[in-house]
């Protein structure tokens, strides 16, 4: 059995230049039983389902017993019979547009990895250094004993190239919302999100107790009506919270006009970048950059160190005052172990390359341009997105599981996004393009495409 090929740089022809470990890991086989990837979407639970409804396996007043779980277990058993589970699919490579699943050769075209930096030699090198050097594991909590060098660096360059004061680093993204709003927002206080921000946020207000408020996706006009009502009610504190970019409809938020409303009313401004941070903005310094926004006009900025950035981690950046806070204030920082050593250097490495290899942003805006106009040119409708995220709207969840299934079937891996991430009825396959995608990536997706047409028709969708 093989393991996995050596990965190469990006920028090599055939994505990444790696080469997709073809054959089924040792490890893996003896798990999955050298299964194929057409066996996985039929029976990706090894046999536990088996035809079986939840009915007969959820004995009554069980642990399981719970809406939904028979949620879950009704769907599963309607989706297996057609084959159509394309979930937690097995990659037996690195992360990229040429990936393999079980031994199979499939394209990627569903990654966060704007930057197509997952494999680049400089990062591997720097995570490996990192791990000679300090090991594994920070040993603690960042505010005791697991804080390292690395995590001081990372911080320093990260704020500098945010433009904004200072930077304090998580385990992940998620972290980094929770962090942010429950160690500043409490009952007395009322957060108005837009209503497709991101759960973390949605569940950072929730445990911060705030009177919990949404705005129409994008609207200032309902923006500005939930500003005066909570001030009309006597808000102690006003939070507003944004994604910069939606990363499911690969939109942006008009953040000038929301820093003129929360000037006008008073409130605090949250933005997260996890899907704008290497991904937009010239340099890839995010929403500010593309947007031409002072950083110092935004309260807290937040985001993720796990996509354009290709490790495992999150910020809270701001003024000094509120990294200093947030490392003492925060639960994340206190109660959960730090940012490991290989996820500090390897995201301090890719900052780094970030701003010495400017073709790598230069080489994602040309693929998002090939990938909106080829979706276009085949009719598909992209909604509003101005970013590498692209969605193609579906609606019936069920349209959404087949086509990303028919997809598979010609060697191209979409991932099928259905409630909760987003609304019920909008359903879609969630594109990504990267800087790694080469020309052929793209002829093969867009020929999929358009050999998944008459399925499509079948199912109703265009
Ligand atoms: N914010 C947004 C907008 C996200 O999309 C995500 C991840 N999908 C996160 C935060 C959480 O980031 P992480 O994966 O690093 O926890």
């Amino acid at each position: 059995m093989n393991g996995p090929a050596e990965s190469g740089g990006p920028g090599d022809p055939g994505g990444n230049g790696r080469e997709p470990g073809v054959t089924l890991t040792a490890a893996m086989a003896a798990v999955h039983g050298a299964r194929h990837l057409r066996e996985y979407t039929r029976d990706p639970f090894l046999g536990f389902f088996n035809g079986r409804s939840g009915d007969e396996l959820i004995a009554e007043g069980s642990l399981l017993d719970h809406p939904n779980v028979r949620r879950w277990f009704e769907l599963f058993d309607a989706g297996l019979a057609e084959s159509l589970y394309t979930y937690q699919l097995p990659l037996s490579t690195a992360s990229g547009p040429s990936s393999a699943v079980l031994g199979e050769p499939l394209i990627m075209f569903s990654s966060y990895s704007y930057l197509g930096l997952i494999g680049h030699p400089r990062i591997a090198r720097a995570v490996k250094e990192a791990v000679d050097r300090y090991g594994t594991s920070t040993g603690g909590v960042r505010l005791l004993t697991g804080t390292l060098e690395l995590h001081h660096e990372l911080e320093h360059e990260l704020a500098q190239f945010l433009g904004q004061e200072g930077a304090a680093t998580f385990a992940s993204g998620y972290d980094a919302n929770i962090a942010a709003i429950t160690s500043l927002f409490g009952p007395n206080d009322v957060a108005i999100l837009d209503q497709y921000a991101h759960q973390s946020i949605h569940d950072g207000v929730r445990m911060a107790g705030c009177e919990n408020r949404r705005f129409k996706h994008n609207d200032m006009d309902d923006l500005e009506r939930r500003l005066r009502q909570a001030r009309n009610r006597g808000a102690e504190r006003i939070l507003v919270a944004v994604d910069s970019v939606f990363s499911m409809d690969g939109d942006q938020a008009p953040i000038a006009d929301i820093v003129a409303l929360k000037r006008k009313y008073g409130a605090f401004l949250l933005v997260d970048e996890a899907h704008a941070l290497g991904a937009i903005g010239r340099t890839g310094r995010g929403v500010c950059e593309e947007q031409n926004i002072d950083p110092s006009d935004i309260d807290i900025l937040t985001g993720s160190l796990s996509k354009g950035i290709p490790s495992s981690g999150g910020f809270v950046a701001g003024s000094r005052g509120l990294k200093i806070y947030i490392q003492h204030g925060s639960a994340p920082y206190m109660f959960s172990a730090a940012m490991t050593p290989a996820n500090a250097a390897a995201s301090l490495e890719s900052l780094r390359i970030l701003q010495e290899e400017p073709e790598h942003m230069e080489r994602l805006r040309r693929n998002t341009a090939t990938l909106k106009n080829g979706l276009t040119e085949l009719g598909f409708d992209t909604g509003a997105s101005t970013t590498p995220v692209l969605p193609l709207l579906l609606g019936d969840e069920w349209r959404a599981y087949r086509v990303a299934r028919e997809m598979l079937e010609r060697g191209i891996f979409v991932s099928a996004v259905v409630y909760p991430a987003v609304s019920p009825g909008q359903a879609r396959l969630r594109l990504c393009a990267t800087a790694a995608h080469e020309p052929a990536h793209f002829e093969r997706l867009f020929t999929a495409l358009a050999e998944c047409e008459h399925a499509m028709e079948v199912a109703g969708v265009r």
